[in-house]
């Protein structure tokens, strides 16, 4: 059975060479299956202490040898992009000049000589709130968003990946209000930093299709400062499995609609290219 093609490339998605499910090779002819004119493969860029969901230095040259044999062997069915997701704390274990673009993103804070991960459980980041910030979850978002301002110069970026992933778990674990003026502040003074960097912002549907959240990163408030300061967007699943490659890229795309942007980017071989929002 074949699918209706998507007007949507798919730029960030995961494979098992770092915490995704499926090969490669799997995760690209899922994405042909699903019409996609474009795949853009993003594993986790590696860390220089031991972590299970990156990928490990000793890997990364097999990673990027196996996606350009890939790109090639499919090249007239897909585009197939390499990418990496680059942590703010990765830095030197990846070459951004071997990749086709990279993703930045921000997935730990360290406060006090601790290191915590925002995104691993709503557990974490609350024990994180009381025995490291006092119990003031403003400090830790305002932490957040300090690190997420400076994501594009530390990882040389195009693109900022779910940029309020701080609040992953706050739908469902609510901690802080994400309509106060501390948290909008600190989250705006980040988008600035970011229009100024020139990197385009990814509409993530990630967080809606593991069921964290009912609503895409970045939230609507944000989206529409992000259209008010003249920034761009792209969409991204961040699949770790097949199944949800390009998840609700229409819901997104209608998201990105409604907060007032006329296109996406997308990428092709002459660079990043508007696909209009219809
Ligand atoms: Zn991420
Ligand atoms: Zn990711």
């Amino acid at each position: 059975m074949s699918t209706p093609p998507s007007r949507y490339g798919d730029f960030h998605v995961h494979t098992i060479y770092s915490d995704g499910t499926a090969t490669p090779e799997d995760m690209i002819t899922a994405a042909i299956e699903a019409g996609l004119p474009s795949l853009g493969i993003s594993d986790h860029s590696p860390f220089p202490f031991e972590c299970g969901w990156v990928m490990k230095s000793s890997a990364v040259g097999a990673y990027t040898e196996e996606i350009k044999a890939l790109a090639a062997k499919y090249k007239d069915r897909i585009n197939v992009f390499l990418s990496i997701e680059a942590d703010i704390l990765s830095t030197g274990l990846y070459n951004p000049d071997d990749y086709d673009y990279i993703i930045g993103a921000v997935h730990c804070l360290t406060k006090n000589g601790v290191r915590f991960d925002v995104d691993e459980a709503a557990e974490i980041s609350n024990r994180a709130i009381d025995e490291l910030y006092g119990g003031d979850p403003y400090a830790l978002t305002d932490d957040y968003f300090e690190a997420v301002s400076e994501v594009v110069d530390v990882t040389k970026c195009s693109i900022v990946a779910h940029f309020d992933l701080v609040a992953k778990f706050n739908e469902r674990s609510p901690r802080f209000d994400e309509s106060s003026p501390r948290y909008l502040k600190a989250a705006k003074e980040a988008l600035r930093s970011l229009t100024a960097a020139g990197a385009l912002l990814e509409v993530n549907t990630g967080a809606v299709a593991r069921g964290f959240k009912t609503t895409f990163y970045p939230s609507s408030d944000l989206l529409k400062e992000w259209r008010r300061l003249g920034g761009e967007i792209i969409l991204g699943s961040d699949a770790h499995g097949t199944k949800n490659i390009a998840f609700k890229f229409d819901d997104a795309a209608a998201y990105a609609k409604a907060c007032g942007f006329k296109a996406v980017k997308t990428l092709s071989h002459d660079g990043f290219i508007d696909v209009p929002l219809v």
